[in-house]
């Protein structure tokens, strides 16, 4: 399989939202000061939660196993900090979930320095190695999903990965963390794309990166050819949205289809998000587990928008506080991009391993517009880039027809928001497709346990 010649990249559908990321596109990622409290969800993956190994009043150091995986999909979790546990217990954040928390408090008169460790032969490792040592390093997809990446280096018999496929499409609107990243550490992000190309034994590996990151694509471009990599293309994309989808993207690069019910491995792909790969990198030279990441601050609401390394765990409030504050016309705070992340109930809400922003938006973007009937106008239709009908699925949802729904492969919705951004009238169609989509998880999880 190949990349298509340049002028035949895309994907159908799809939408075109403004970038809005003049805001940070510019500004050097900095590092956040450390903080009196941390909160670490042990569920902040998918899969099953980590389990805690620490107990209240432990004295722990800043990268330390604090939580084991609870699974085989589940991944470990460190201190983010040197200090204290100085509470495990259900809370009720992030969103208004009940979970198990560890709450740590840093120790202000540690230096907060990492114990320095050897870097680790990765070349060395064993295929079953290398894919513990991702699962203990707590690394998921840093995109936003937070799947527990060890997971997809694990091939069923038969299987095999021709192709590794790196998201550097950061196509969410006002998000620039993937960017900054590529921009700043060209060479750890090649670093990190040969060590699992090579792991997975994939014949060769393309960093897919959208045409309004320039500069991204040149460095890493020059890069690949000083430092001679031959098993790496760096494919600039057409910029549109939702091109960071996993199955988008390798119908981009690719012009191949992964079917409905199937995954990318399926088809000898295997997806890694940028940010993810930075993480392996990072973890196997210096053997710091994933215990920080970047995120995005921007929105009309922030007074000074940044691009931040933020330990796990650092309340919302604190990263707020250093890029001074929210104005006072900020209505509404999220998580993630405008097009897939979630609004915070609480500023108290932690940065988590798939945090990638915080987004600060005042009443223009805020108001909800007033909901008309549908017009059959089909714009959803035409957004979809999975070539849903949207608008009889949220028709399905609105009068609880679920299993007609899933017989519409509502499953396969990604909820991407595209529907909903093109509706004229108004209809929140992604919100009622989640809803749907969660009743018939229910449904089956009701069916299986008879
Ligand atoms: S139906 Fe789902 S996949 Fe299709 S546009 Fe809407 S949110 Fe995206
Ligand atoms: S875009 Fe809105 S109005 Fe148009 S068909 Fe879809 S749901 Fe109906």
């Amino acid at each position: 399989m190949n990349p298509l010649p340049a002028f035949k990249r895309r994907f159908a559908h799809g939408i075109h939202p403004d970038e809005l990321t003049e805001q940070t596109v510019h500004l050097p990622i900095q590092r956040v000061p450390f903080v009196n409290q941390y909160i670490l969800p042990l569920g902040q993956h998918l899969g099953a939660p980590a389990k805690s190994i620490v107990k209240v009043g432990e004295r722990v150091q800043r990268g330390q196993l604090i939580a084991e995986p609870g699974a085989f999909v589940s991944t470990a979790l460190h201190s983010p900090v040197t200090g204290w546990v100085r509470a495990i217990e259900p809370r009720r954040y992030p969103g208004e979930k009940l979970q198990a928390v560890i709450e740590i408090e840093a120790d202000p008169y540690a230096t907060q320095r990492l114990e320095p460790k050897a870097s680790i032969n990765w070349s060395s490792l064993s295929q079953d190695e290398f894919v513990k040592h991702v699962q203990q390093a707590g690394i998921v997809g840093m995109g936003g999903a937070a799947f527990p990446s060890h997971v997809k280096y694990v091939l069923p018999d038969g299987l095999h990965i021709k192709h590794l496929v790196i998201n550097g499409a950061e196509c969410e609107p006002y998000l620039t963390n993937d960017h900054r990243l590529m921009l700043e550490r060209p060479d750890t992000v090649l670093q990190g794309v040969e060590m699992v190309r090579q792991k997975l034994g994939a014949e060769q590996a393309t960093i897919g990166v959208e045409m309004n990151k320039a500069d991204a694509i040149d460095i890493l471009q020059k890069q690949v050819k000083h430092q001679q990599y031959q098993h790496i293309d760096i494919i600039p994309l057409r910029v549109k949205y939702p091109q960071g989808a996993e199955k988008m993207l390798i119908q981009s690069i690719f012009g191949v289809e992964v079917p409905t019910g199937q995954l990318p491995r399926d088809i000898g792909v295997t997806v890694n998000n940028v940010g993810t790969i930075v993480a392996i990198a990072d973890y196997f030279e210096t053997g710091m587990p994933l215990i920080e990441r970047i995120v995005t601050v921007s929105g009309p609401g922030v007074e000074h928008p940044a691009n931040l390394i933020v330990p796990l765990g650092t309340p919302v409030r604190e990263v707020l506080r250093f890029c001074g504050g929210l104005k006072q016309t900020t209505r509404e705070v999220i998580m993630g991009g405008p097009m897939m992340g979630t609004p915070i109930a609480s500023l108290d809400v932690p940065i988590l391993k798939g945090s990638s922003g915080i987004l600060a938006f005042t009443a223009a973007q805020t108001s909800k517009p007033k909901e008309y009937p549908c017009i059959h106008c089909g714009r959803c239709v035409e957004a979809c880039p999975h070539f849903l009908n949207p608008s009889r699925l949220a028709r399905l949802a609105k009068v609880s027809e679920y299993e007609e729904m899933a017989e519409y492969y509502a499953m396969d919705c990604v909820e991407c928001g595209a529907c909903t951004f093109s509706c004229p009238s108004g209809i929140p169609i992604v919100q009622l497709i989640k809803v749907g989509k969660m009743e018939i998880r229910k449904a089956k999880v009701v069916a299986a346990s008879k």
